[in-house]
């Protein structure tokens, strides 16, 4: 199994730092050409304005909404949540996100750079115990649809979600040093 992780900004070295250590082949997608030979998608956190603008610089907008369009699995963090997500409020008038799950995210919806925080969470069916959450300038959930599953809430918010095969995080579990989020992702891309 291959796996991109969409690597134009943000912290895509250290989601390659957890595949590393889960044994997973990673690939650094920077052109449409690294998304040739991958099973999954990683869309990092990061600064969610400035991907936008680099998706169209780099002519990955469109691949990507194709694959998304496909099904390929994929998991985004944080600012990749505010990629994927159906509704943005508080973007940037010209950012633009694919619509892959279907919620309504705030960005910076729990306050500033000072008021990033961490917490212990929650999730469901995942056994170890709590996954400590780190969220940095993290977008809030404000709704989700139906077709889409909270795995995890914090302070009665959603934090973790998926709709199938897409998973989305509003902290970073690449931060944490736990790998199990990313481990029960990618056995459910190989089942
Ligand atoms: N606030 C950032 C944004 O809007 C997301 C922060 C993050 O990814 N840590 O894109």
């Amino acid at each position: 199994m291959k796996v991109g992780i969409l690597a134009l900004q943000g912290a895509f070295r250290e989601h390659r730092e957890v595949l590393d250590a889960l044994g997973v082949e990673a690939i650094e997608v920077r052109t449409p050409e690294d998304l040739g030979a991958i099973d999954a998608l990683i869309l990092p956190g990061g600064e969610s304005t400035t991907m936008s603008k680099l998706l169209d610089s780099s002519e990955l907008r469109a691949p990507i909404a194709d694959l998304l369009a496909d099904g390929i699995p994929v998991f985004g963090t944080c600012a990749g949540m505010i990629l994927l997500a159906t509704e943005v409020l508080d973007g940037r008038r010209d950012q633009r996100s694919f619509g892959a799950i279907d919620i309504a995210v705030r960005r910076n919806g729990y306050g500033r750079q000072r008021d990033s925080f961490e917490a212990p969470l929650d999730v469901a069916d995942l056994a170890g115990g709590p996954f400590p959450g780190v969220f940095i300038r993290a977008p809030l959930v404000e709704s989700v649809g139906p077709g889409t599953v909270v795995m995890a809430s914090h302070a009665g918010a959603p934090v973790l979600a998926r709709s199938g095969l897409v998973w989305v995080s509003s902290f970073h579990p690449e931060l944490s040093g736990d790998l199990r989020l990313h481990q029960r992702f990618l056995e459910e891309v190989i089942s």
